[in-house]
């Protein structure tokens, strides 16, 4: 195995080169200038973008916890990068030894007296969510994945009420599922939240210096968080296609910090962009969407079980 050459540039951090990352993991790098870090292996290729945060893993667009830069005159990523975004994602099972995935909780976002986003004629968040979390009870069911819901009905239910669920079912896998909203009625595409490790900012930003370093309950399954927000995403844009891909992004949403199993949270399209809003009235596009949520789960229950040690023989 190569020797990785690690460079400390500010304390307690350390970078790598991501040509000495190709080596190690028997990639070649195919691009390196000022826009674009490419490495090309077997199956997958990874698009550094330098000076952003932007990493394409085989086309997927995944944020990174820290900005791509230049130490030594190479380009560089933060190990925490390395160690909690890229490997996990590139070799989840040895990531992922010692969970289970049997039970899976599906969390529709809102209900209530809290609607959520709300859309063009009286189109709702919290009915939304309510009916695909429904569908992908389904597609799981038909997937042979046994899931669960947070609510099965139009009511109110608080966040931390909603991770505590995780521990009274016993759950493995928690998935909430919201649609956003915003000013601009030009913007739309999907995209799926992992927490943000501690000591990160989130791919949003804003986070104070006290709540980047605040430990919180999430944080044990970062490797996990990722390979499951990865597999949700990968989905969904290999069926939108890449111009609906806003990524897998960093956030510290309070159901993300206070589940007790690997979680992410999928914010499934703008209910403000008037196509997405029309295609949203459609049963067939609820129900493909919410198989392309499935599917993405099913890739992470199999790595789960890929990972878990072989039963003893005697
Ligand atoms: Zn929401």
């Amino acid at each position: 195995m190569a020797a990785v050459a690690l460079r400390v540039v500010a304390a307690g951090e350390s970078f790598v080169a991501i040509e000495s990352l190709a080596s190690a993991w028997g990639m070649t790098v195919a691009k390196s200038s000022t826009t674009l870090v490419e490495l090309r292996g077997r199956w997958t290729t990874l698009q550094f973008v330098p000076l952003t945060r932007q990493l394409r893993v085989n086309g997927t667009l995944v944020w990174l916890n820290d900005t791509v830069r230049e130490a030594r005159g190479r380009w560089a990523i933060n190990a925490v990068d390395r160690a909690k975004t890229l490997e996990p994602i590139l070799s989840p099972s040895r990531h992922l030894v010692g969970l289970s995935a049997g039970l899976v909780l599906l969390d529709p976002g809102h209900g209530g007296d809290d609607p959520g986003a709300v859309g063009p004629e009286g189109l709702l968040e919290k009915h939304l969510t309510l009916d695909l979390a429904r569908r992908v009870r389904v597609q799981l069911a038909n997937l042979g994945i046994r899931s669960i819901l947070t609510r099965d009905s139009d009511r109110a239910l608080g966040l931390s009420e909603r991770a505590a669920l995780v521990r009274r079912h016993g759950a493995h896998v928690f998935v909430s599922l919201h649609f956003n909203a915003t000013a601009s009625r030009s913007i739309y595409g999907v995209e799926t939240f992992a927490l943000t490790p501690r000591g990160y900012s989130s791919t949003a930003g804003g986070d104070s210096s006290s709540w980047r370093q605040s430990a919180v309950a999430g944080n044990r399954h970062d490797a996990a968080n990722v390979v499951l927000a990865y597999q949700i995403q990968r989905s969904l844009r290999q069926w939108l296609g890449p111009d609906h891909d806003r990524g897998v992004r960093r956030a510290r949403f309070q159901v993300l910090r206070e589940a007790t199993c690997p979680a992410v949270l999928v914010e499934c399209g703008f209910l403000s962009h008037p196509a997405t809003a029309r295609r949203l009235r459609s049963a067939e596009y609820l129900d493909a969407l919410a198989q392309r949520i499935a599917l993405g789960i099913q890739e992470y229950v199999r790595a789960v079980r890929a990972a878990a040690p072989p039963p003893a023989v005697r």
